[in-house]
């Protein structure tokens, strides 16, 4: 009898522990994509990327004389519909750990277990399940650090291959069309200037690690803070979409690191800390949505997602080069640099003194390398309301932080058009991408500062000493 194959985060055939053991099992195996209430949840660049991916993803299927079925509805009712239509008596997939993923998932399980259904998930998502680590005392890591100490020396499994060829079964199923799905039907930004930007698939995953750990990883300990440098892998987008295995991330680096490339230990570090986030949404899941530091809600942010203040930073109009180059690098390519998202974060939470679940909703809306777990995490600790979060009154100056990190401001062109003569195509391809009614023009004056950096600052350090926490 067939084995359902439900594809969530997981658009990949190779290092695929569900797959290969239902294509090891002898059985006929009909993968399975649900467009279901968790995917419309998303944000409009997060599904716009997805649709791209399970295109892959079907493609990778059809050359292995498989076929990728997609349906639309409840997941449970789709998986009984297709139990019923194909006779299959297991249905597999791999976990997932944010909240809204676990409450989906775990009254499916049972509710397919209560009908002898053999409903079973396989790990793959991340490098270490959230339980199977935990610290001296038993409990659950709260800060990164010694997460990282007690994780380093671990014995990764080995990937695994590609399986040969998917089994299919004699007849299909019917498969909705994935354009009938409109996945990308919510960018009102040009999806044609995403395009250019956007890395899909396995085989172009995999090559982009391959391109990293031959090109980059030796200097990227150093090079990964500089925005206007290729200087980190650019992987966190197929890594999201499981396009990636972390297990394939975390081998290259171990052999990068034997090959006595510089780099490669922080390249480690740094797959540790979307584990920490994954860690912390389990067993806290609340850190997707409240303030993990329960204390932080007494604090008197500004709450409105439609201010002048928050417009200007979303539109990259504070008059804060950093940051208004950031804010345009998101909008045009779906991604932001990691020193850009610390900065924009730092400004929004504290110079504006803005809650972060509005950062944390329009980065949802705008990233195509959206995780649920990393984005909170990200904003938590920005925010200073996060576990091992970087304290609310060490607030990032984006002037200094520029001459640092941009010193020839060669990020900050790239993205800012107004104010130069003959500005770059990446900076006017902004002006492409918004949608009109935002009424901006490369011609307009630069704005000047919604916020001078040295008083948004004391305003916030004020609010932060007369809190009642
Ligand atoms: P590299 O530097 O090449 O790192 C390799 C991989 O390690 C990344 O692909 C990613 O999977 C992981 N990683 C690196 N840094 C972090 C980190 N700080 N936290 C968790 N994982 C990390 N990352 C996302 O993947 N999705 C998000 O929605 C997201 N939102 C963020 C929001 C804020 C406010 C902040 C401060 C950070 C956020 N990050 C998020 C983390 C980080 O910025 C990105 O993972 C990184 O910029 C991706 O670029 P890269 O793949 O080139 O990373």
């Amino acid at each position: 009898t067939p084995i359902l194959m439900w594809f969530r985060r997981d658009l990949r055939l190779h290092d695929h522990e569900a797959l290969s053991e239902a294509c090891n099992s002898g059985r006929p195996v009909i993968p399975v994509f649900i467009n279901d209430e968790v995917v419309e949840g998303q944000g409009a660049a997060a599904r716009y990327r997805l649709g791209l991916s399970v295109a892959s993803l079907a493609k990778s299927l059809e050359d292995k004389g498989s076929k990728l079925i997609l349906r639309q509805g409840k997941a449970l009712s789709c998986l009984e519909a297709l139990i019923e239509e194909t006779g299959a008596t297991a249905v597999w997939w791999q976990r997932l750990y944010d909240p809204v993923s676990r409450d989906r998932d775990e009254p499916i399980k049972s509710a397919l277990k209560d009908t002898g259904v053999d409903a079973r998930s396989f790990a793959g998502h991340v490098l270490f399940e959230p339980w199977s680590v935990s610290t001296q005392t038993g409990g659950f890591y709260r800060v990164y650090s010694p997460m990282w100490r007690s994780v380093r020396g671990n014995d990764v499994a080995s990937p695994l291959a590609t399986p040969g060829s998917v089994p299919g079964p004699d007849t299909w199923p019917a498969s909705d069309s994935l354009q009938d799905w409109h996945l990308d039907k919510a960018m009102n930004r040009g999806a044609a200037v995403l395009a250019e930007h956007v890395t899909v698939g396995e085989e172009a995953a995999r090559g982009r690690l391959g391109a990293f750990i031959a090109n980059g990883i030796a200097d990227y300990k150093t090079a990964r803070d500089f925005p206007a440098k290729p200087g980190t892998s650019g992987l966190s987008e197929n890594l999201t979409y499981g396009e990636l295995s972390p297990r394939v991330c975390w081998h290259a680096g171990q052999r990068a690191i034997e090959e006595g490339k510089a780099g490669a230990e922080h390249f480690l570090k740094e797959l540790v800390w979307r584990e920490f986030a994954y860690h912390l949404a389990h067993h806290t899941p609340e850190i997707t949505d409240r303030n993990w530091k329960p204390d932080w809600d007494a604090f008197p942010w500004k709450t409105d997602p439609e201010s002048d203040e928050v417009t200007a930073w979303k539109q990259g109009r504070t008059g804060i080069p950093f940051v208004d180059a950031a804010m345009r690098e998101m909008y045009v390519t779906g991604t932001m640099h990691n020193r850009g998202r610390m900065i924009v974060a730092s400004y929004l939470t504290k110079h504006l003194m803005c809650h972060w679940k509005i950062g944390l909703d329009w980065f949802a809306d705008c990233l195509i390398d959206w995780d649920p777990c990393s984005n909170a995490m990200g904003w938590q600790w920005s925010a200073g309301s996060g576990p091992d979060a970087t304290p609310y009154f060490r607030v990032f100056n984006p002037e200094t932080q520029l001459e640092k990190f941009d010193p020839d401001h060669v990020y900050a062109k790239r993205w800012i058009a107004e104010g130069h003569s003959s500005p770059p195509a990446t900076a006017l391809s902004y002006f492409d991408a918004i949608p009109r009614h935002w009424e901006l023009s490369p011609d307009m004056d630069y704005p000047k500062p919604i916020v001078d950096v040295k008083e948004g600052r004391e305003r916030a350090l004020r609010a932060y000493e007369e809190r009642d926490f």
